[in-house]
């Protein structure tokens, strides 16, 4: 799960750890790896050299932070650098005060530029808009259909007529006007590639017919490709945004960064699948995880940030420092418990160091751990905290009160004298190296 960056940079990174400075040097193995990550992300080949220079420049000369592994450290300003490059991200459009509003979409054929032009249109009804979808797409006649289609499903009304693409939107505009509709969206014609004839004819709307904003779709699988498309649109339509679509295969998201970088247009919206209520706004911070391969690590990180603020600082300081003396007892350990039930508990089971050995497979979590419970329970106060005093005849009797047997309390206490070793191992580590210790 986590043969991502992180771990590269943390094998490349260990001899920094605790002491010193970031200098080029030390850092060049870890750079690498970043290098590559960017590089299996389809990011373009020039913005990851830029980039990858960017934070060496950030990076040497910053004081290696204690208790910190330097590979979090550079994986955080690298971070950093991803959303700052991505970002900021407006997903407001700007509406025309008194006239309808007209927004330009454009873009290869297969891009999804029919499908984003209904998901556009439904996600501006929503916002209380009242959206006409026009069908500028002659080159492909089934790309009439295809809208007429759309427009049925959304309830939205649709222009069409067969003329030539100025005509229509012109007419489609007059249409508007006259039927109290405030925002136009033209889905016009793609090629299955960028050629000139297609160039001549959006340039023509665009001149002709004066679009508010110009919106390139873009398919997040063509990987590198898409920062040259949308290079090649931009320079001869000058775009105000791009919407990435098809983020919901397996593109790993390189193109956002690069279409960014190479063009400086903002991406306002990504499509998360086939359905028209699959746009979404961009989100940088998404895509750079999503980038760096860790969105689980993020996502885990979230995890234990909010578990965190669930639980009291003075709380935390407690458990911290029985860990370091080795003190951590079955009444911390009970503690525990509590805190995952507060959280809800099933999903957060693996995250609790020992935890996982004590529910046998296939066992409901939360049976398992009454159980445990039960035995703990069963103990006087000076057994829960010196458990080594715990002899056969008091076995005996702690496992007739929670309704066990002896060998299994017995069992359970090996258990527990694992999880008191572990716990003193980590509690000398960062968070994301208690995060990978436990999830593995
Ligand atoms: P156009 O030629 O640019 O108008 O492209 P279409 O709108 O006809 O879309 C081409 C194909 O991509 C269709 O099968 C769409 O359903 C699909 N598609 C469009 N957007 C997305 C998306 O965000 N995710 C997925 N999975 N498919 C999409």
């Amino acid at each position: 799960m986590f043969d991502s960056i992180q771990r590269g940079l943390s094998d490349a990174l260990k001899k920094l750890r605790g002491r010193g400075r970031l200098t080029a040097d030390n850092i060049r193995e870890g750079l690498r790896e970043v290098r590559r990550a960017l590089l299996e992300a389809d990011v373009n080949f020039t913005v990851v050299t830029k980039f990858i220079q960017r934070v060496e420049e950030r990076s040497v000369g910053q004081d290696v932070l204690a208790r910190v592994d330097p590979s979090e450290q550079i994986v955080k300003i690298v971070f950093d650098e991803l959303v700052a490059l991505m970002g900021p991200v407006d997903p407001k459009i700007s509406f025309a005060k008194d006239r309808p509003t007209i927004l330009m979409m454009c873009g290869l054929q297969g891009a999804g530029k029919t499908t984003t032009t209904g998901k556009l249109g439904l996600t501006l009804q929503s916002q209380g808009r009242r959206p006409l979808l026009v069908a500028a797409d002659l080159q492909r006649p089934a790309a009439v259909d295809q809208l007429k289609i759309i427009g049925q499903q959304l309830g939205l009304p649709v222009y069409s007529e067969m003329t030539d693409p100025v005509q229509v939107c012109r007419n489609a505009v007059t249409f508007a006007k006259q039927n109290n509709l405030d925002t136009i969206i033209l889905d016009t014609a793609g090629r299955l590639q960028i050629d000139a004839a297609l160039m001549e004819e959006l340039q023509q709307i665009d001149r002709l017919v004066k679009p508010d904003q110009l919106f390139l779709v873009v398919d997040a699988m063509i990987g590198q490709e898409a920062a040259n498309v949308a290079k090649t649109f931009n320079d001869t339509l000058s775009l105000n945004a791009v919407i990435l679509t098809k983020l919901d295969g397996d593109a790993r998201g390189g193109a956002a960064l690069s279409i960014k970088e190479v063009t400086g247009v903002p991406i306002k919206f990504v499509g998360m699948g086939e359905k028209l209520d699959k746009l979404e706004p961009f989100e940088p911070e998404g895509m750079a995880s999503r980038i760096l391969g860790q969105g689980d690590l993020m996502g885990l990180v979230r995890k234990v940030a909010e578990i965190q603020t669930q639980i009291s600082k003075e709380e935390l300081e407690e458990q911290q420092r029985k860990m370091e003396e080795g003190a951590f007892t079955l009444d911390d350990f009970r503690k525990q418990f509590v805190q995952l039930q507060k959280l809800g508990m099933k999903n957060m089971v693996g995250m609790m160091p020992g935890m996982s050995e004590m529910i046998p497979a296939g066992e409901d979590p939360e049976v398992a751990l009454r159980r445990v419970q039960g035995m703990i329970d069963s103990m006087t106060k000076e057994e829960r905290r010196r458990p080594h005093i715990i002899d056969l005849s008091r076995r005996k009797r702690i496992a007739a009160g929670s309704g066990m047997q002896a060998h299994e309390v017995n069992q359970f206490l090996k258990q527990f004298e694992q999880v008191q070793a572990l716990m003193k191992q980590m509690a000398s580590m960062s968070v994301f190296q208690r995060i990978k210790m436990v999830t593995g």
